[in-house]
C-alpha cells in the first residue's frame, strides 16, 4: 500500500470550532498509526468570507491542542504551498486539462437565468440544480462570448444515468444517483476555483491516500470521483465520520454548545483533556476506559470501530473528564503554574489590567471587581435583574437585540459596540443607562462595575453568548413562537 496520507482542510471563515480538532484528531491519529503523514491545508478559496484572522486562530488553535501536523504552513513539505490562495496557477492548468477533454465546459448563463430557473424548479418540485443550457455550445460561440469578456463560470459535466457507487470505509457502499448530482461550477466568475474543485486537485497532489471528513461530505463524494475519473487519478479512500451533535441530537451549533475552541481555551480546560474528550465521540478505547492520551489512541486505535450514532457533544462530561485531568495529571505546583498561566494570558490579561487599574486600591480588590472575566458561571437569579427600571418584556428584548446585533458585528470593537448598542436603545425608545443596566447585570454580575462594552470587547462573543443566553433563561427564557415574533420587531428595527 502507498504511503498512509490524511489531512485537515479547513476553511477560515470564522472561529476554531471544536469539530475541526475532532476531525484533526482522528486524521493525525490515523495517518500516526500507519507511519504516515498528516497534513494541513488551508481552503481559503472563497475571498469574501476568508480572513487570516480566522486562519491564525484556526492554527493556533490546533497548536494548543497538540494537533500539529507534518506539513502545512510554516511547516512546508514537497506538496506546498498549502494555502489555497497560492495555488491558483496550478487550478488554472488542471481546469484547462478537463476543458481539453472536454469534461468541463463554460457556462455564461446570467444570475437572473439561474435564480429564475430555480425558483421554477421550486414551484414545479423538480430536482433543484443548472439545466444544462450552455452545455453543448459551440466552441466557435464560446470563443465569440470570451472574446466580448462575458462573464462565464466553468462546470463539469455528469453522466445523465445509473449510480455513482463508491465505498467508504465506515459505512461500505454508498449509491447516489447521477441524477441527483449538479453540473458544480469548478471556476467561479472570479477565475477562483470553487471547494470541489481545488480540494480534489490538491487531494491528488498532496497525495492524500485517506480522506477523513465529516459526513456532511457524503453527497459531494459524486462529484469528486468524477474529478478523479476525468483527470485519470486513482481517488483516495474515503471515510466520512459521524458529526458532533447537541444533547437534543441536532448538529452541535453555538446556538446551543459553545463551539469555539477559543472560549474552552477561555474557560480554563486543559487542551489535553479536550483532546482526550474529541477522541471518546464515536470511539473508545477497547477496555472502556475513558482518559487516554494521543499517544494511546494512537496505539490502541482501530478506524472501524467508530461508531456512527451521533457522537453528543456533553459539556458536563468534558467538566468530569477536565477535572479528573486536574487531580490525577497535576501536582499541586503543576496545578498552580498552569493556572498562573492562565490567568495572566497574554490576550486578555493585557486588555484587563487597564480597566482595573483605574478602580482598585490594592491587589485584592481585583478579584471582586474584576472575578466576572475568569469566571465560568455568575450564579446569577431573576432578582438580580430587579433594579432596573425597564419592565421584564423590553429587559428580555435588550438581553436577546443586543445578542443578535453583536453576533453579527464583523468588526468586534468597543466603539462599534457602543454605536450599535446606542442605536437600540434609540430605536426602543429607552436611555442607553437604561438598555445597559440589564447587560451589565448579565455580563459582569452586578448592577454598577467596570464598563460593560469594554467588558464585552474584552471577553468576546462566545462567553458574552452563553451569559446573555443564560440570563435570557433566568428571566423566562424564550419559546420558538415568542422568538419568531422577537426576529421579527428585531428585523424591523434595521
Ligand atoms: N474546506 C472544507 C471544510 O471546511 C473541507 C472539507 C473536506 O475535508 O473535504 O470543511
Amino acid at each position: 500500500m502507498s504511503r498512509v496520507r490524511t489531512r485537515i482542510a479547513p476553511s477560515p471563515t470564522g472561529d476554531p470550532h471544536v469539530g475541526t480538532a475532532y476531525i484533526a484528531l482522528f486524521n493525525r491519529c490515523f495517518a500516526h498509526q500507519n507511519n504516515g503523514d498528516f497534513v494541513l491545508r488551508v481552503e481559503d478559496t472563497d475571498q469574501a468570507r476568508s480572513t487570516k484572522k480566522s486562519e491564525n486562530d484556526i492554527l493556533n488553535s490546533l497548536q494548543w491542542l497538540g494537533l500539529t501536523w507534518d506539513e502545512g504552513p510554516a511547516s512546508e513539505g514537497n506538496c506546498g504551498p498549502y494555502r489555497q490562495s497560492e495555488r491558483s496557477q496550478i487550478y488554472s492548468k488542471h481546469i484547462q486539462l478537463l476543458l481539453g477533454k472536454g469534461k468541463a465546459f463554460h457556462c455564461f448563463c446570467s444570475e437572473e437565468r439561474l435564480s429564475s430557473l430555480r425558483n421554477e424548479q421550486i414551484t414545479n418540485k423538480t430536482q433543484i440544480g443548472y439545466d444544462g443550457h450552455c452545455l453543448d455550445m459551440s466552441n466557435d460561440e464560446v470563443q465569440r462570448r470570451l472574446a466580448l469578456n462575458e462573464r462565464f463560470v466553468i462546470r463539469m459535466k455528469v453522466p445523465e444515468h445509473g449510480d455513482c457507487v463508491f465505498n467508504d470505509m465506515l459505512r461500505g457502499e454508498i449509491r447516489i444517483a447521477w441524477s441527483q448530482v449538479d453540473m458544480q461550477v469548478l471556476i467561479k466568475s472570479d477565475g477562483l476555483p470553487t471547494y470541489h474543485f481545488a480540494n480534489v486537485v490538491d487531494d491528488h497532489l498532496m497525495e492524500i491516500s485517506h480522506v477523513i471528513r465529516g459526513e456532511e461530505w457524503i453527497n459531494s463524494v459524486p462529484k469528486h470521483i468524477l474529478l478523479y475519473q476525468y483527470f485519470g487519478w486513482v481517488p483516495p479512500i474515503f471515510c466520512h465520520m459521524p458529526l458532533l451533535r447537541n444533547a437534543d441530537k441536532s448538529k452541535l451549533s453555538k446556538r446551543k454548545n459553545p463551539t469555539s475552541i477559543g472560549y474552552y481555551k477561555d474557560m480554563g480546560y486543559l487542551p489535553e483533556a479536550l483532546v482526550n474528550y474529541l477522541g471518546l465521540m464515536g470511539w473508545s478505547l477497547p477496555s472502556g476506559e475513558e482518559k487516554f492520551s494521543p499517544k494511546e489512541m494512537i496505539t490502541e486505535f482501530d478506524i472501524n470501530r467508530v461508531s456512527l450514532g451521533g457522537p453528543i457533544f456533553d459539556i458536563e462530561k468534558l467538566n468530569w473528564l477536565n477535572g479528573k485531568y486536574l487531580r490525577e495529571e497535576l501536582s499541586d505546583v503543576d496545578f498552580l503554574k498552569k493556572f498562573g498561566d492562565w490567568l495572566s494570558r497574554d490576550e486578555k490579561i493585557t486588555a484587563i489590567v487597564p480597566l482595573l487599574k483605574e478602580r482598585v486600591d490594592k491587589f485584592s480588590d481585583v478579584v471582586d471587581l474584576g472575578g466576572f472575566f475568569i469566571a465560568a458561571d455568575l450564579t446569577l437569579t431573576a432578582d438580580d435583574f430587579s433594579n432596573s427600571k425597564l419592565d421584564p418584556a423590553v429587559i428580555l428584548r435588550v438581553l436577546q437585540f443586543s445578542l443578535w446585533r453583536l453576533e453579527s458585528l464583523k468588526k468586534w470593537s468597543h466603539d462599534e459596540i457602543q454605536s450599535h448598542f446606542q442605536l437600540m436603545a434609540n430605536q426602543l425608545g429607552i436611555k442607553i443607562r437604561d438598555f445597559l443596566s440589564p447587560l451589565f447585570v448579565a455580563i459582569t454580575g452586578r448592577a454598577v462595575s467596570l464598563s460593560v462594552i469594554e467588558s464585552i470587547t474584552i471577553l468576546d462573543i462566545n462567553i458574552v453568548r452563553m451569559r446573555l443566553r443564560t440570563a435570557i433563561e433566568l428571566l423566562g427564557g424564550v419559546s420558538k413562537k415568542k422568538q419568531k415574533l422577537l426576529e421579527k420587531e428585531y428585523k424591523s428595527l434595521n
